[in-house]
């Protein structure tokens, strides 16, 4: 077991990929705390999980936009599992429209969501991780870190934006023996993408299926989805690797949508 015992806190995870992540962390031993705005489907998925074992899991509650909820989130799971060894920020949304048309409330939803609460997260976590010598933490990039698509002004900006926080914490960090990395996914099929496909079809004015096979898919080598379970793997390299030689990184797995 790659994690046995590790406490981990995947925020956004009572579903879609940050629960796909957990449940291939609780598989590999580790103790993870579902942390979400959703505190009942947090519970739920938190039950599940520490029933399939060999680790476990608790729902806490936390809306990672709100400094006092997550620091009392992390008070909690320190509480009851002594100190953080992983955090993987992955709580998102996205909101898309016209840059002429973007609502600023809009805007400023999004890079709450995306960028302060990884600045949150991260720096709730980060004091346990410095006091115990050791600490991964991963951001939930997008192949909109490196890559730019109409309507998304405000999920490319935060999405770029977590490249940077990634390098400023590794270099902080290594010191400490902490990391920071980015994942980057393509398109995976998650409610938050479900529900973009009928939106950009009416915001461009095409058909949904070719939504899917030219917008979302039509730079990958083989027209598939990436899957949460990819998505998990990538977590898992990042979570379990054991030195500072894999820092400041970010690893893009998308069916070759996007290459560098
Ligand atoms: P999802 O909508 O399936 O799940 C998101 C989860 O985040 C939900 O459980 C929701 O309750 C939670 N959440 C939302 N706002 C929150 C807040 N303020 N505080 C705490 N929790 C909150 O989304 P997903 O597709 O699993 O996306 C997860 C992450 O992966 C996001 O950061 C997203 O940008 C990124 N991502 C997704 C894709 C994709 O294609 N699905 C691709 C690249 C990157």
């Amino acid at each position: 077991m790659k994690l046995k015992d590790k406490v981990c806190i995947v925020t956004g995870a009572a579903r879609g990929i940050g629960e796909t992540v957990a449940r291939r962390y609780v598989a590999e031993g580790a103790r993870v705390a579902i942390a979400d705005l959703e505190l009942a489907a947090a519970e739920e998925t938190a039950a599940s999980l520490t029933a399939m074992g060999p680790g476990s899991a608790m729902g806490v509650a936390m809306d990672v936009t709100d400094e006092q909820a997550v620091s009392d989130g992390v008070a909690r799971v320190v509480a009851r599992w002594g100190t953080v060894d992983v955090l993987v920020s992955n709580a998102g949304i996205q909101i898309v429209h016209k840059i002429e048309d973007f609502p600023f409330a809009d805007w400023k939803k999004m890079l709450s969501i995306h960028l302060d609460g990884a600045f949150l997260t991260a720096r709730a976590c980060i004091p346990h991780m410095y006091a115990q010598k050791s600490g991964s933490i991963i951001f939930m990039g997008s192949v909109h870190s490196k890559e730019a698509s109409p309507l998304k002004s405000a999920y490319v900006t935060a999405k770029h934006g977590l490249l940077g926080l990634s390098r400023v914490i590794s270099k902080e960090g290594a010191e400490h023996g902490v990391r920071a990395n980015v994942i980057c996914p393509g398109f995976v099929k998650t409610p938050l993408v479900e529900k973009q496909i009928p939106e950009q079809a009416a915001a461009l004015g095409i058909p949904e299926s070719e939504v899917i096979r030219r917008i979302m898919l039509g730079n990958t080598v083989d027209g598939e989805f990436t899957t949460a379970e990819d998505v998990a793997e990538v977590a898992l390299l990042f979570a379990s690797f054991p030195t500072n030689a894999l820092t400041g990184q970010s690893l893009i797995v998308s069916h070759g949508w996007f290459m560098e």
